[in-house]
C-alpha cells in the first residue's frame, strides 16, 4: 500500500465513528520513506497514536562521518529529535476534539542522551513519534487526517530528516562537541580526576525551572591556575579548565557565591550537553552520584552501621529497614546504596544534607556522650571512604571549617570565581586545632550486599499484570504504589523514568532469583541494554525510552516500598 491508498482510506473514513480508524493500522510507502502506523488510539482523548517513519540512508544522505561512532551517532539522533520536534510544534494545530491534530515527538531538555525516538541504524533512519488522529467528538475528520498524514508528515520529513535541509555546521558542531565531551570523560580517571570544568563554561541557569543558560550577567568559569588541566580533544583541540582531583574536595565560600551552581553542573556532567548550553565541557566521572538527605523515604535492609549504631529501642543498623527515614538515616542509606551500585564519586551539598550527619563538633561531643549519639558523622568517614574504597567526595561546605582537616583540595567560590585556597585552609587548620575526637574507628566498614526478592516487586494492579505510568519527571506509578524519585537529582527526563520502570520489571523477569545480588542484577541489566539497546525493555516499539544509569535504576528499586531483600 502506498500514500495514495492511505489518503483514499482516510477520506472514506470521514464522518465515521472513531473506532473505524483501526483500519489504517499498517505500512505505507511514500516517495521518500515508509510510514508505519503502529498503534491507534481508542478515542481523541487517549494517548495519541504511535507512528514510525523509516527513511533510507541514500535518501536522508547524512555523511557517515556523522555517525561513525557511538558518541557521534547519539548526538546526531539527538539533533534530529530536536529538529523534528520544532517543526512538529509549528505544524501541529488544533483540529478537533482532545488531542486531534497534534504531531509530537518525545520532549527533551539540554542533555544529549540515547533515546528510542530516533535511531540511525545500519540500513535506515527510524523515527518514532505520535499523531493525534483528528475527530469532532467521536466522529472521524478524515480529510484533516489525510492532510496530517499525507501532507504534513512528508513536509516534516523533508524539513528535518534530509541532510540537505539542515544546517550542516550545526550538526557537525553537535557531534563533535559530544565526541570531545566523551573523550574527556574517558580520560578523567587516568588523569586522577573526578570532574573537569572548562574555562568559559556558563554554569548558572535561567531559573530554578528553566535549565537553559543564564544569559544576562552570567560570569564565565575560569579555573585557578594551580588546578588548571588541559585536554587535547579530537575536534576542538586544546580545552583548558579546572580539574577536580580524586580524593576529598571541599567547595567553600560565602552564601550566594556560586557553590551550589558549580556542584549542580558537576552533577549533570555525567551527561553530554548540547552546544550553547554552557556546560558542554563540564564533565564528570560516569559514576558520580549526588547524595542528599531524604527524610521520609523507605529503606529496606541496608547496612548503615558504618554511620549509625545503637539506635534507640535496639533497632538493627546492619540490616536497617524503615518506612519513614530521618534526615541522617536517609543520607547514610543513600551513600551505602550508591557504593553498593558501584559509585566512585560522591557529590554532597550542605544545602541538601542533614547537619547532624555532616558534623559533630567538640562542644557537642562533650555535651552528648558518644554512647548517646548513634551517628558517626561523615567527617569521620570521608577519608576512609577514599582509603578503603577509593571513593572520592566533592563537598560543598560553607558552614564548617572542621572539614579542612580532611580535605585534599579546598576551592573557594568568590563572586562566582573559583580560587585554590588549599594551603590557606591547611594553615588555618594547623593554627586552630578543632580538638574533635575522631569517631567510628579506623575503617569505613562493610558494604553488605543485598539480594532483592522477585516476589516483592509487583507491577500489577487490579486486572492488569503491568500498570506502570510516569506521573511527572520524578514520580512513577508502579502497580499499586508510587515510587517517589523527587530526590534523585540526576534524573532529568521523564523518558528515563519510563525506562527505569520497565527495567525494574525486566530485572525481575530475567535476573531476580533469590540468589543474585542487586549489584549483579544491575550489571546484567545494564550489560543487556548496552549490547541490545533500550528496546529490550519493552514488548512494543516505544518511542519514549531514554537511557539511564545503573545508579538511578538502583535508586528506584531501593525506593520501592514493597521491596524485600535477603
Ligand atoms: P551558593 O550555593 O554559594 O549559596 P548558588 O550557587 O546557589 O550560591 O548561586 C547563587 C545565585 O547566583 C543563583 O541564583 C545562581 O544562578 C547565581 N549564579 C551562580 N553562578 C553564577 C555565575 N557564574 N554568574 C552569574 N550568576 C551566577
Ligand atoms: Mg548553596
Amino acid at each position: 500500500m502506498n500514500h495514495h491508498d492511505l489518503s483514499k482510506k482516510l477520506q472514506e473514513l470521514d464522518g465515521r465513528s472513531y473506532k473505524a480508524y483501526k483500519d489504517i493500522k499498517g505500512k505505507y510507502e511514500f516517495p521518500k520513506f515508509t510510514l508505519i502506523i503502529e498503534h491507534i488510539q481508542g478515542d481523541p482523548f487517549a494517548s495519541p497514536s504511535r507512528v514510525i517513519i523509516k527513511l533510507a540512508h541514500n535518501i536522508a544522505n547524512f555523511p557517515s562521518e556523522l555517525y561513525k561512532n557511538q558518541s557521534r551517532k547519539i548526538a546526531l539522533e539527538d539533533y534530529l529529535i530536536r529538529q523534528f520536534s520544532q517543526v512538529c510544534q509549528q505544524l501541529s494545530q488544533h483540529r478537533g476534539t482532545g488531542k486531534s491534530g497534534v504531531i509530537s515527538i518525545i520532549k527533551i531538555g539540554q542533555e544529549i542522551l540515547k533515546r528510542t525516538a530516533v535511531n540511525v541504524n545500519k540500513n535506515d533512519i527510524e523515527i518514532r513519534f505520535y499523531v493525534g488522529l483528528p475527530a469532532r467528538g467521536r466522529t472521524i475528520l478524515g480529510h484533516q487526517a489525510a492532510q496530517m498524514l499525507c501532507e504534513d508528515i512528508p513536509h516534516i520529513v523533508e524539513e528535518t530528516l534530509l541532510y540537505k535541509s539542515l544546517d550542516s555546521q550545526a550538526i557537525k558542531k553537535q557531534v563533535e562537541t559530544a565526541e570531545d565531551a566523551d573523550f574527556i570523560r574517558q580520560k578523567l580517571w587516568e588523569n586522577n580526576l573526578v570532574a573537569f570544568v572548562a574555562n568559559g563554561s556558563i554554569l548558572p541557569r535561567k531559573s530554578g525551572v528553566d535549565p537553559r543558560p543564564l544569559e544576562i550577567d552570567a560570569i564565565a568559569f575560569k579555573s585557578p591556575e594551580s588546578l588548571e588541566i588541559k585536554f587535547e580533544t579530537p575536534n576542538q583541540g586544546l580545552i583548558k579548565g579546572l580539574g577536580i582531583p580524586q580524593g576529598i574536595t571541599l567547595i567553600v565560600g560565602g552564601g550566594y557565591h556560586g557553590k551550589s551552581t558549580l556542584l549542580r553542573a558537576i552533577e549533570l556532567g555525567i551527561y553530554n550537553h548540547i552546544p550553547g548550553d554552557g556546560r558542554e565541557f563540564v564533565i564528570s566521572h560516569p559514576s558520580a552520584v549526588k547524595i542528599r538527605a531524604e527524610d521520609g523515604r523507605s529503606i529496606v535492609g541496608v547496612d548503615i552501621s558504618s554511620f549509625i549504631n545503637q539506635l534507640p529501642q535496639q533497632r538493627s543498623t546492619n540490616n536497617f529497614t524503615t518506612t519513614n527515614a530521618s534526615g541522617s538515616t536517609s543520607q547514610a542509606a543513600n551513600i551505602i546504596e550508591a557504593l553498593e551500585a558501584g559509585s566512585k564519586v560522591l557529590l554532597v551539598d550542605e544545602d541538601t544534607a542533614a547537619t547532624n550527619f555532616m558534623i559533630r563538633d567538640r562542644r557537642m561531643q562533650q555535651l552528648i556522650a558518644k554512647n548517646k549519639e548513634p551517628i558517626t558523622p561523615f567527617i569521620d568517614k570521608i577519608k576512609q571512604l577514599y582509603t578503603d574504597y577509593a571513593v572520592s567526595t566533592v563537598l560543598v561546605m560553607g558552614g564548617s571549617g572542621d572539614y579542612f582537616d580532611v580535605a585534599n583540595q579546598v576551592i573557594a567560590m568568590d563572586n562566582f570565581y573559583p580560587y585554590d585556597v588549599t594551603e590557606k585552609a591547611q594553615k588555618i587548620a594547623q593554627a586552630n586545632p578543632n580538638q574533635r575526637i575522631r569517631e567510628g574507628g579506623d575503617n569505613f566498614g562493610q558494604i553488605t550486599p543485598r539480594i532483592p526478592l522477585a516476589k516483592s516487586i509487583d507491577p500489577s494492579r487490579g486486572k492488569r499484570d503491568v500498570k506502570v505510568k510516569v506521573r511527572d519527571v520524578y514520580q512513577v506509578v508502579f502497580g499499586t504504589e508510587d515510587i517517589d524519585l523527587t530526590a534523585i537529582e540526576q534524573l532529568i527526563e521523564s523518558g528515563q523514568l519510563r525506562s527505569i520502570s520497565a527495567a525494574i520489571i525486566y530485572a525481575k523477569q530475567h535476573y531476580m532469583n533469590h540468589e543474585n545480588t542487586l549489584t549483579y542484577i544491575l550489571d546484567k541489566v545494564m550489560e543487556d541494554i548496552n549490547s541490545k539497546g533500550l528496546d529490550i525493555l519493552s514488548h512494543f516499539t516505544q518511542g519514549d525510552l531514554v537511557s539511564f544509569r545503573r545508579f538511578e535504576l538502583a535508586a528506584a528499586i531501593n525506593r520501592l516500598r514493597s521491596l524485600q531483600v535477603q
